[in-house]
């Protein structure tokens, strides 16, 4: 048989038999719109009759160098043939003639990114035919320059400026303000000077055959595919390259026919909040691209229902229809012609975090989808973007009261963003990659060609457009804060600048945009730490944790870390690193005295020193987290972190000399000696225990062999924390981890040391706490025999930190600075490991040890304390491992929750 190309959009059924009963095939093989037009149809909706030439045509036409594949355009013609029959019309006659589109559209919405060429058919003589049928020679000609303008910007690539300059000119020259108030006479006129610019700039005379238009819209359509917007669109929306674009050629309805036509878009719920209520905009006889361009003032929706009360209830009853059979938000175009409904396109809404998460848990509880699903609709970046910085409320109000609120606008995309002013795309992008700038891009409106610039800024302000605008939609997708609509705002591109009522910003100054509030102010403003408790949000992480497997719990050294996390959902602490709390100004010098000393007692009575201290912080861990374990992770770092560096010390040094050199009197020569020794010895000092390697040398467990009496002091701090507590009545679960095992000797010997220490509290205090002693894997010998290791560790937490720049040899603290970078431009590794768990290397060896662990401790707990606990891909890799938990940092804990349940769900 030969192949299909061309589906009618009654024909769905056998485009699903063809890919496999599939509903995804199909939208591979009718692109997204093409698809769900055909779907309409199918479930009763008045879509305009139609069909789609499909993406494996506009492949097969880009792989031959541009020729339709054989039988295409037979196939077309028999389909116009169908579909003139379904009308009534005919294409190309003079007395009764039939109009289509050409429309793109992939398998993933692109908005606005290839082309669309409307009111196919027309010439001369059938645009007199039309003229004849709807008495109504103003629309005609309207219709026919739109044709001509579409036709010589779409196909032949002529610029649009050379046509909205005739425009203007008529209007001038009429004395009015806006289109609808040209007359017919004007438009034939525009009509007549736009079949000019054609002939002009593309060397040919508009084709007046309908065929041709068609024959050559529809290539103009598969080429737009590889058109150098839609490949930047492609790369930073992730989209494959090699999908293709459908065409769908529509029947015309028209929305300009008067005052009993429309056109309009909507979305079935709140695309910013996920309100359940249809939000959109519309205009009266008017052509859909006039809405979606923001050029005239649209309605909202609501009055729709005011001015065509019946057409208004259809379109309530369908989107309702539509949200039921698709369980998702949609995003439908529709036209009134003459008071009859059309549906043109439906797809699922794009919608910002806010709206994602509580559309899902909406639908839910409406019985429209699962909570599984509910909680598969919510991606963990959706989740991340609560956490993203909010202006403060202090920030706003004083920024209110000094005049600095310039204007409101429409919330569009939620979020604040800060950054100078860039009047243009090109320059928004410049600013942004080259000079590191932050950057706020202001626009009149945004348009495809402006994306790179929108991806590069901070935030977007446009002064036209609506919630549905271009700008809404792209802001939304890629989670740029938004305000667009800000009627106050006048853009003068001469003098580069932008004014608001008397306020003029210069490009190049600061502002700062609200998009959860939609408001633009002057300056920089402060932001704050964000509220996660929207209620929508708690209620999904609640069900998320319903179905993961995986713990989820927390880095936090200090109480009040604890005390978010836990309100975050940690349900424990996976790692504390007690040396933070070292570097604290009174604790310090103890530090460095007890490193400095090599008297026992001196040594000793700085440890008592810090003894209260660590004591201190610990009881503050345990209140906080009453009930939960929480790991407690022994010393780790090489000493000379907490000694002045070599070279400072080194040139204090040489300064002092200098100075005793210039010492006027006894007195000042004494104190510069007593400086200058002092700074000696801790030289000595530095220079005695100063490593080539640091990271490989005496840290983790060795430091605690070589100076049992400093990990001793911290166990005792623990355990007499864990006593005092829980004579408070407060939960106690210490687990001490001691860090960086390579041999299990080494935890052989560090725990008898310290289990003794712990017992000996115990029995001081004449209470028993109960404990668990485990180790860190972070050294791929560690991961090797971790069977070994079980035998003196209760417990294993993977440093996935350590662990990935041990395995690959590589510095932590400087390869993403230097050669890890271009590795990843090179593609020679495809992820950066110290983001993502390296499956192949790290996640076996750590596959290895949670196996061999088990072997001999059944069902040890093994968790993840490195950065990649809070990263989605490496928690569903732990989940398939097997682990406890991961522990991530708070701000973190809501997006492991997400994550690991959708680990869960998925495997
Ligand atoms: C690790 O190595 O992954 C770890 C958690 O320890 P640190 O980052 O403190 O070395
Ligand atoms: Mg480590």
């Amino acid at each position: 048989m030969k192949q299909k190309w061309v589906y009618l959009f009654e024909e769905v059924e056998q485009a699903e038999k063809y890919v496999g009963g599939d509903w995804e095939g199909v939208r591979g093989l009718f692109g997204g719109k093409g698809a769900n037009l055909a779907e309409m149809a199918r479930i009763g909706i008045p879509v305009p009759p139609g069909f789609t030439v499909t993406t494996e045509a506009c492949n097969a036409y880009l792989e031959s160098g541009g020729h339709f594949p054989e039988g295409m355009w037979d196939q077309e013609l028999k389909a116009m043939h169908t579909v003139e029959a379904a009308t009534g019309k005919k294409f190309g006659d003079p007395q009764n003639p039939l109009l289509v589109s050409c429309r793109s559209g992939a398998k993933f919405s692109m908005p606005g990114m290839m082309d669309t060429v409307l009111n196919i058919g027309l010439n001369d003589e059938t645009a007199q035919g039309m003229i004849a049928l709807t008495g109504d020679e103003r629309f005609v000609y309207d219709a026919y320059r739109r044709l001509v303008q579409m036709f010589g910007s779409v196909v032949m690539g002529i610029s649009d400026d050379a046509f909205e300059e005739v425009i203007t000119e008529a209007r001038i020259n009429a004395g009015v303000k806006t289109d609808t108030e040209l007359k017919a006479d004007d438009w034939k006129a525009v009509t007549k000077k736009f079949k000019a610019i054609f002939r002009r700039n593309s060397h040919h005379n508009f084709p007046t055959d309908p065929y041709e238009q068609l024959k050559m819209a529809t290539e103009a359509v598969f080429k737009s595919w590889n058109g150098k917007r839609a490949i930047d669109y492609r790369n930073a929306a992730n989209i494959a390259h090699d999908l293709g674009t459908a065409v769908n050629i529509v029947t015309m309805v028209f929305g300009n026919l008067g005052d009993d036509s429309a056109t309009g878009v909507a979305m079935t719920r709140n695309g910013s909040t996920g309100d359940k209520r249809v939000e959109g905009d519309y205009l009266t006889n008017a052509q859909g691209e006039d809405v979606v361009a923001g050029i005239r003032m649209t309605k909202d929706i609501s009055q729709l229902r005011d001015e065509m009360p019946e057409a208004y209830q259809e379109f309530e009853d369908i989107a309702n229809k539509l949200e039921t059979h698709y369980r998702d938000m949609q995003d439908v175009e529709f036209t009134v012609e003459k008071g009859k409904l059309w549906m043109l396109q439906t797809r699922d809404g794009k919608r910002t975090a806010q709206a994602a998460v509580r559309i899902a848990v909406d639908m839910a509880e409406e019985g429209l989808i699962s909570k599984e699903e509910a909680v598969l609709r919510v991606t963990p970046e959706q989740v991340d973007f609560f956490l993203h910085p909010q202006f403060s409320l202090e920030a706003t109000e004083t920024a209110k009261e000094m005049g600095n609120r310039l204007a409101t606008g429409l919330n569009v995309s939620p979020g604040a963003a800060v950054g100078v002013v860039a009047l243009d795309a090109d320059l928004a992008e410049t600013w942004a990659k080259e000079e590191g700038k932050d950057v706020i891009m202001v626009r009149p409106e945004t348009k495809p060609d402006d994306v790179h610039g929108m991806l590069a800024a901070k935030g977007i302000v446009t002064s036209r457009g609506g919630r549905t605008s271009h700008a809404a939609l792209v802001a939304r997708q890629f989670g740029k804060p938004a305000v667009v609509g800000v009627s106050e705002l006048e853009l003068d591109m001469r003098k580069r600048q932008m004014r608001i009522k008397d306020v003029v910003i210069h490009e190049g100054e600061w502002v700062s945009i609200d998009g959860t509030e939609g408001e633009v102010y002057a300056g920089k403003l402060a932001t704050t730490i964000p509220d996660i408790k929207d209620a929508w949000l708690m209620k999904l992480l609640g069900w998320a944790d319903e179905f993961r497997h995986l713990g989820v719990w927390t880095n936090a050294d200090y109480p009040s870390d604890a005390r978010r996390a836990r309100d975050y959902g940690a349900e424990g602490i996976g790692l504390c690193r007690t040396e933070h709390m070292f570097f604290q100004p009174e604790r310090l010098p103890l530090v460095q005295k007890m490193i400095l000393t090599d008297l026992p007692i001196e040594r000793r009575e700085a440890l008592d020193g810090l003894l209260p201290y660590q004591r201190e912080d610990f009881a503050g861990l345990f209140r906080e987290m009453d009930g939960l374990p929480v790991i407690i992770r022994l010393i780790d770092p090489p000493l000379h972190e907490f000694l002045p560096s070599f070279v400072d010390l080194t040139r204090e040094l040489a300064n002092l000399k200098i100075g005793l050199h210039h010492a006027k009197g006894l007195e000042e020569i004494d104190g510069l000696l007593e400086q200058f020794k002092k700074k000696e010895r801790m030289l000595g000092r530095v220079e005695s225990i100063r490593e080539e390697n640091p990271m490989l040398g005496l840290r983790g467990v060795r430091l605690g062999i070589h100076i049992p009496e400093l990990t001793s002091m911290q166990v005792r701090a623990i355990f007499e924390a864990a006593c005092e507590v829980t004579k408070e009545g407060v939960v106690v679960k210490p687990e001490i981890m001691i860090p960086l095992t390579s041999h299990v000797n080494e935890l052989k010997v560090q725990r008898g040391v310290l289990e003794e220490e712990a017992k000996r509290v115990m029995a001081e205090q004449g209470l028993d706490i109960d404990y668990k002693f485990g180790t860190m894997i972070e050294i791929p010998r560690a991961a090797l025999t971790a069977d070994q290791i079980a035998e003196y560790a209760a417990f294993i937490s993977f440093g996935t930190n350590d662990l990935t720049q041990t395995t690959f040899g590589i510095s932590r603290d400087d390869a993403e600075a230097s050669f890890l970078i271009e590795y990843m431009e090179k593609g020679i590794l495809p992820e950066n490991p110290f983001n993502t768990i390296d499956r192949d290397g790290v996640g076996q060896l750590m596959q290895i040890a949670v196996d061999k662990g088990r072997k001999v401790r059944p069902g040890m707990e093994c968790g993840i304390c490195g950065e990649h606990g809070g990263e989605p891909a490496s928690i569903a890799m732990c989940h398939a491992m097997g682990l406890t938990y991961v522990s991530c940092s708070p701000f973190r804990v809501p997006i492991a929750r997400l994550a690991a349940a959708h680990a869960a769900l998925r495997s």
